[in-house]
């Protein structure tokens, strides 16, 4: 049976992000705790902790923005440099799931600018919008906080407060990550704002009022003023939707003699680029993809 206590206790810990409204719609922030989805895509990509960390802001980023979306709609968080780390990538949708990954220069060496120089672009794929809107600003600090902060200014200019949190163990693990989006909408008053802004800088790190126990709402509610308005509290989890099937969907588009080549040289390994996923093609899913090759031709 169930242990009453542990599923609490797992529900509690699950990750979760907030939308939510003040000052009669003026501002709108929107507040994600990843702590697991971090751990969860650490894990899944074997990352060492400073690809990991970047990772955690980018899923927190990613996740925040796509709780101002609907449904199914998706934002992308990419940010591609010249450092050791080459791409950190993020993508979220509205309903909660998220996945991402992070790529390595081979050969730059050097921790102290991980990413170096480069651009951070964000997608956003919208329901009414045929092509995805796609915003790029150059990297400011490579922290991703700040460039994305630079983003809503210079590409959608909207004045916003950004925040994200990541705290490491001894162990180099992701031990908690958290992240803040505030935004003035049209309309809103600027001392108010500045209050926010202050407080925001004021605590230390979003991940100690995580500690105390505060969960993605009572960060909210801490954040903006008194008169809020909870619009949507969505539950996170690192997912991909990738399966073999897609995979095998994708493989018909490399041709017959391709699939033979791979087939005989033991080939048979396929590796989600974003969430680590492995599968593996047997002989009978080799003959299947040849034999639907061959149909088609026909
Ligand atoms: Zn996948």
């Amino acid at each position: 049976m169930p242990d009453l206590a542990q599923l609490k206790q797992k529900y509690r810990n699950r990750d979760r992000v907030v939308h939510a409204i003040a000052c009669d719609g003026t501002i709108r922030a929107s507040v994600v705790v990843s702590t697991v989805t971090a751990q969860e895509a650490q894990r899944r990509h074997s990352l060492e902790p400073v690809g990991a960390v970047l990772l955690a802001r980018a899923l927190s980023a990613a996740s925040a923005m796509a709780s101002f979306l609907k449904g199914e709609e998706r934002i992308i968080v990419e940010a591609k440099g010249s450092g050791f780390i080459r791409t950190v990538y993020a993508e979220a949708l509205q309903l909660g799931e998220v996945r991402g990954f992070v790529e390595y220069n081979a050969n730059v060496n050097g921790k102290s600018s991980p990413l170096g120089k480069g651009v951070l672009q964000i997608r956003k794929i919208l329901y009414n919008k045929a092509e995805p809107i796609t915003g790029i600003v150059e990297l400011q600090a490579g922290n991703l906080t700040t460039d994305l902060a630079h983003y809503f200014w210079q590409s959608e200019q909207i004045p916003s407060g950004v925040r994200l949190d990541v705290t490491l163990g001894d162990d180099g693990k992701i031990e908690c990550s958290a992240g803040i989006i505030v935004q003035a909408l049209p309309g809103a008053d600027q001392v108010q704002l500045r209050r926010i802004y202050q407080f925001l800088d004021s605590i230390g790190s979003l991940c100690e009022l995580v500690r105390t126990g505060y969960n993605a709402e009572e960060i909210a509610r801490q954040t903006l003023p008194a008169d809020i308005t909870l619009f949507s509290s969505t539950p996170v989890d690192f997912f991909c939707r990738c399966t073999k099937e897609r995979f095998k969907e994708l493989l018909l588009g490399i041709g017959e003699e391709e699939l033979i080549h791979m087939r005989q040289v033991g080939q048979n390994e396929l590796v989600c680029q974003y969430c680590g996923a492995r599968y593996y093609l047997t002989s009978e899913d080799f003959d299947e993809l040849l034999e639907q090759l061959r149909a088609s031709r026909n």
